[in-house]
């Protein structure tokens, strides 16, 4: 109470004046209010100050993948599989070895029989690459997972307190990702729980694979992971996803032009055009059943 108020009451015959009474009913609310603020900052500050000890082996588990890895890679095997054995039985059983209209072991005979067989070999190559190496995704470690951004203070602090009935860390939908307060451009994985730096480049959770990628291209359902990384880059699988395609396409025209031009030395020029379109028709079946039929399956791809 300040000392004109005192004075007043003195004045007043002890009786509070109604503006008193007003004002002293405001003072009342501003300390109600003072120890509610006050309030918040402890319990604020207990709150940051419990997940400070946060270590990553006491993190949620990374969130289960939406898919079957193991047989969607075996799938994505038996295509190129069967993608080798196709064109390379075209080009050097048919071509070469059963139409016979090539001079044996001629130039050309040689050019054909090592261009098939050097992309059947980079093929195997360019596959066992795309099933090896990381895509990229952001590993939880020191760096990436801490500090731990005080949006997801309530939910981890549920989680860690309640862990042992099997409660788990509940991210509200449609919140995937966290802005630095820094300004930095790095953003914070709520699923993950990692942060994505802006200077490593651009990121992406993939909803499949529920992780986060750096330089995400696609999800392919056919080798079952994620393509990522730059072209010509040796980090990410995307240079190979590509040269896996590229190869594809340069088999498609070796085999071709060994079957047509065998045919064509065989009945003469004349009987090229049909022989050609035939043999398009041919290989737009196959085509159908190797690459198109595969990626009808391709969650991805379907939705393009
Ligand atoms: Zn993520
Ligand atoms: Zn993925």
């Amino acid at each position: 109470m300040d000392k004109n108020f005192i004075i007043d009451l003195i004045e007043n015959g002890g009786e509070i004046s109604d503006s008193e009474q007003v004002d002293d009913s405001e003072y009342e609310e501003q300390v109600e209010e003072q120890a509610v603020e006050e309030q918040a900052e402890v319990g604020h500050k207990t709150r940051h100050k419990s997940l400070t000890n946060v270590t990553l082996s006491m993190l949620p588990p990374l969130p289960i993948p939406r898919h079957n890895k193991q047989r969607e890679r075996n799938g994505g095997i038996i295509v190129v599989l069967l993608s080798i054995f196709f064109f390379v039985g075209t080009t050097h059983g048919l071509a070469l070895e059963a139409f016979d209209g090539f001079e044996y072991h001629s130039t050309i005979w040689w050019v054909l029989f090592i261009l098939i067989y050097s992309q059947a070999g980079l093929a195997i190559l360019g596959l066992m690459a795309m099933l090896m190496v990381d895509p990229g995704a952001v590993p939880r470690s020191q760096q990436t997972c801490f500090p731990i951004p005080e949006q997801m203070t309530p939910a981890l602090r549920d989680y860690l307190e309640h862990k042992g009935d099997g409660v788990r860390l509940f991210v509200p939908p449609g919140n995937n990702y966290l802005a630095a307060l820094d300004r930095s451009g790095d953003t914070y994985c709520v699923r993950c729980l990692v942060w994505r730096r802006s200077k490593d480049g651009k990121h992406y959770h993939c909803n499949t694979c529920q992780r986060c990628v750096k330089d995400y291209d696609h999800h392919c359902s056919v080798f079952g992971r994620c393509i990522a990384g730059r072209l010509l880059s040796i980090q990410g699988n995307y240079t190979f996803f590509v040269s896996m395609c590229a190869l594809f396409v340069t088999a498609f025209f070796t085999s071709f032009v060994a079957i047509v031009w065998s045919i064509s030395n065989i009945y003469g020029p004349a009987w090229v055009v049909p022989i050609a379109c035939l043999v398009i028709l041919y290989f737009a079946v196959t085509t159908r059943l190797l690459v198109t039929g595969p990626m009808a399956l391709c969650r991805t791809c379907r939705r393009r």
